[in-house]
């Protein structure tokens, strides 16, 4: 499979490239042109194999630079950190069914990637013959961090700084990355929003790919966040494994549609559930859930994209974004595939932060999406809801998709199954938890975690639990715009 840059496609690249630079030259993304194909007996397959076999099996075409050998290898040690149910999917009612992707060792579903990411980008080093240690940037709006620094800590080759925004994340997220050890980690406060800090690492590599100082002390650089091809394709397989579980419990029959409902922020997990449907897997309607930061609703709604809003600090912080940077790889499939049309519209997003699609991009876009969102007291309402209706206990994000998906019923009576993708474990989230349920959160977050075990009747992560009392190493705060020198400083540059 080659990969294009979604700005020039005269910039190509193989998987192993794409996933050690990150960024096409040009600061495009790479993208697909031709998607590999599933069938449905491929798909009903599925039900036979490990969690682990399921990822290597669906990545393979996706990733045809690994041989399977290698890539179930890789997925065996990647997934080993998971229960073996790595992605249950749990009912609500017949048509309704949770996708618990939180069952990894920082408790959101970013581990599913980051969990396999440190195998493929030090094979990719091996096989571009790169002798230099990867310099990883990532910019967090708190669970890329904690599931990067733990995928890639003390990973020969390999050196990472997160940059989350200071304030911006939960208590727990914070204590997760600040209390990190390792000698290759490096975890940076900023004092601004998860835009500026994803805007901070994205002009860093333009700088960096425009100057040789960083290769010439020995180092290369690369992201581990979601613009990184090597991220979207093992978010791709649970997908696959959630219509397998389904159709194999009898609760959908082999080729109908499931709909799937993803709170989304950086545009990048229901960006995998698109390329899915495209490899053959029976998804309906992608709808797309946000939380007051609603700038993908209205685009959705009227095909104008328009990031001059004000910016909401909610109690689904991994969400509060305003530039969805995968957005460009589904622009680039709306549009298809031509990179001049892309290039203008992110020229004009930089410029004025607004650009509007054409209508012909608009139509196809409607027919593959829903978008709605759910202002925090709609989120509360929906944690409460469904735990008295369901005693299932859902963190805040995925109480975001719940609330759009019940507006979505409302609006199309549509009764296709749908499988809602939760994101992150509600302890990470105690506080909101607490205060949806109607019981006081006190400040501190360890009795938080603690009250809301009583009250769930669920088991905190004893991983969860040992953060009080850790030491926090990272203590680094700066402004956006020194993150560029922090990150020379921290390389000894
Ligand atoms: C990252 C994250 C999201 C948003 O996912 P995208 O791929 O950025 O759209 C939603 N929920 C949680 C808990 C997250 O960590």
């Amino acid at each position: 499979m080659k990969l294009v840059s979604t700005r020039d496609s005269a910039i190509t690249a193989g998987v192993t490239e794409a996933i050690v630079y990150g960024l096409s030259k040009g600061g495009g993304l790479f993208a697909p042109l031709t998607l590999p194909k599933f069938t449905l007996e491929d798909i009903i397959s599925l039900a036979d194999k490990s969690y682990s076999e399921i990822v290597s099996f669906i990545a393979a075409p996706f990733l045809p630079d690994f041989t399977y050998t290698e890539l179930s290898y890789f997925a065996s040690l990647a997934y080993k950190n998971f229960p073996d149910a790595a992605a249950p999917v749990v009912s609500l009612n017949d048509k309704t069914h949770i996708l618990e992707l939180f069952h990894g060792p920082t408790f959101a579903f970013k581990d599913f990637a980051l969990q396999l990411l440190p195998y493929l980008l030090t094979t990719s080093l091996k096989k571009l013959s790169i002798n230099k240690t990867a310099v990883i940037l990532a910019a967090t709006s708190g669970d890329t961090g904690s599931a990067t620094l733990e995928g890639f800590a003390n990973v020969t080759g390999t050196k990472i700084c997160v940059f989350y925004p200071h304030g911006g994340v939960s208590a727990i997220q914070k204590l997760q990355m600040t209390t990190q050890t390792g000698e290759n980690t490096k975890v940076i406060g900023i004092q601004g929003n998860f835009d500026d800090a994803q805007t901070g690492v994205k002009k860093i590599f333009g700088e960096i790919l425009a100057n040789n100082k960083l290769e010439e002390a020995g180092y290369i650089l690369s992201s581990a966040n979601s613009i990184n091809w090597g991220r979207i394709v093992p978010q791709i397989a649970y997908y696959f494994s959630a219509y397998s579980s389904l159709v194999s419990s009898g609760k959908l029959k082999a080729g109908c549609p499931m709909n799937v409902v993803v709170p989304t922020g950086n545009f990048g997990n229901i960006l995998a559930a698109y390329y899915a449907k495209k490899s053959g897997l029976p998804i309906g309607k992608l709808i797309c859930a946000s939380n007051a930061n609603n700038v993908l609703t209205d685009f959705v709604h009227t095909g104008a994209y328009d990031r001059n809003r004000d910016f909401y600090a909610t109690i689904s912080p991994s969400m509060d974004i305003l530039v969805s940077s995968n957005l460009e790889r589904f622009l680039f499939e709306l549009y298809n595939h031509d990179s001049g049309a892309v290039t203008d519209l992110m020229a004009s997003l930089s410029e004025t932060g607004y650009y509007k699609v054409s209508d012909a991009a608009q139509q196809t876009m409607s027919e593959l999406l829903y978008a709605g969102y759910a202002t925090d007291t709609d989120t509360k309402a929906a944690i409460k809801e469904v735990w008295q209706k369901y005693n299932h206990l859902s963190d805040p994000h995925t109480a975001v998709a719940i609330k759009v998906y019940n507006d979505y019923l409302k609006v199309t009576n549509d009764n296709t199954p749908a499988i809602i993708v939760s994101t992150a474990c509600p302890f990470k989230f105690a506080d909101a938890a607490l205060k949806a349920l109607g019981s006081p959160a006190t400040g501190d977050d360890f009795e938080n975690l603690s009250k809301l075990s009583e009250i769930s009747a669920l088991k905190v992560a004893a991983s969860l639990t040992a953060l009080r009392g850790k030491k926090e190493h990272h203590k680094t705060l700066c402004d956006p715009s020194e993150m560029k020198a922090q990150v020379f400083n921290w390389l000894g540059l």
